[in-house]
């Protein structure tokens, strides 16, 4: 498949609704995607009320089109809403701005096995105020852009470095809101674990410095050699991740054992070297499931199983592309066709 430019290039159109103190929200529409003036003064250019969304369209087995629990993607958009003291989109008028985007843009939905639309709904405050306070304007807004095989030749084991300086979210703060300042924040430790020479970072909780909580953009999974699988507890200072949750209960459909526990990353090191650890995975919408293949901190660095892929992650991985693309059961009603 030829690279589809994803996150460079974008579709012919964008999804609109506006919102204000005093009309709630109106003016919902399709538009030809185009630039969107900005106040010099716009609040969120100052104080960051901004929040956002990842979900994509797939093609299916069958030639159909269909979201992947886009009720999900609704529903945490209001949560993190909430958490910036912005209005909360009703979901219905969310999930509506969704469809009618990819009905405009189906065709952007690249052909092939591993094609989709990456569909990203925001929400920024567009109120022209220098003032500390919700802002009384936003702005939501849809954009989308195709993706092939996220990784050219398959998932590729990542390395990840263990951030020493800093932390992504504190009890009380944003963690579990899927916020643009959440990632600003997480910047200089990507930045820190590239000249580490990784490929990600994995964030620590921020009281012991001591608790595995996520990577950058991605939840953590850890499977045993006794076949069970482990990931943090959501406990505020986690994302929830819908790819999260999805594997949660494929594993469980699968007759794994899960537990959503915290892990502590000397126990992560003591049981790569044991034996008793045999895998590790990120996940997230994008990626889908990463394998881990190598963490690394100043103590030295240590490699999960052979540093490849194991069979659960791949079996897991499997899973859910089938449901995702149409071609397994779909027990749990997670696709939603459009048109
Ligand atoms: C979006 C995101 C995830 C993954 O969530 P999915 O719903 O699975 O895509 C994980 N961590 C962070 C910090 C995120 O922003």
């Amino acid at each position: 498949m030829i690279d589809p430019g994803f996150g460079r290039i974008f579709t012919d159109h964008m999804a609109v609704i506006r919102f204000s103190d005093s009309q709630g929200w109106h003016d919902a529409h399709i538009a030809a995607r185009q630039p969107v003036p900005i106040d010099p003064a716009s609040s969120v250019l100052h104080y960051a009320q901004e929040i956002f969304e990842g979900m994509k369209a797939y093609r299916l087995a069958d030639g159909g089109t269909a979201l992947f629990r886009p009720e999900q993607n609704a529903r945490r958009f209001q949560d993190s809403a909430r958490r910036l003291a912005m209005p909360e989109l009703p979901e219905t008028l969310f999930l509506e701005s969704v469809e009618r985007l990819v009905d405009a843009d189906r065709d952007w939905i690249p052909a092939g096995p591993d094609g989709a639309l990456y569909l990203r709904p925001f929400m920024f405050a567009s109120e022209v105020f220098l003032g500390v306070k919700p802002a009384a304007e936003y702005l939501y807004m849809v954009i989308a852009s195709s993706v092939g095989a996220y990784w050219k030749g398959g998932a590729k084991p990542v390395s990840i470095w263990v951030s020493q300086h800093y932390t992504r979210a504190a009890a009380g703060g944003t963690g579990a809101a899927k916020c643009g300042g959440n990632y600003a924040a997480s910047l200089l430790a990507q930045k820190e674990a590239i000249a580490q020479g990784c490929d990600q970072v994995v964030f620590l909780d921020a009281v012991e410095r001591r608790w595995v909580e996520e990577l950058g953009g991605m939840n953590v999974f850890l499977v045993f050699a006794d076949g069970t699988l482990q990931t943090p507890a959501l406990t505020g200072t986690i994302l929830p991740g819908i790819t999260r949750d999805s594997l949660l209960t494929l594993a469980r459909d699968l007759g794994l054992t899960v537990r959503e526990e915290p892990y502590a990353i000397d126990q992560w090191r003591a049981d790569a070297k044991s034996g008793r650890l045999v895998e590790a995975f990120a996940c997230g919408t994008a990626a889908v499931v990463t394998p881990i293949g190598r963490v690394a901190a100043p103590e030295g660095s240590f490699t999960i199983g052979d540093g490849a892929s194991g069979p659960v992650t791949r079996r897991l991985h499997e899973a859910l592309v089938a449901i995702q693309r149409g071609a397994a059961p779909d027990p749990h009603g997670w696709l939603r066709r459009i048109g």
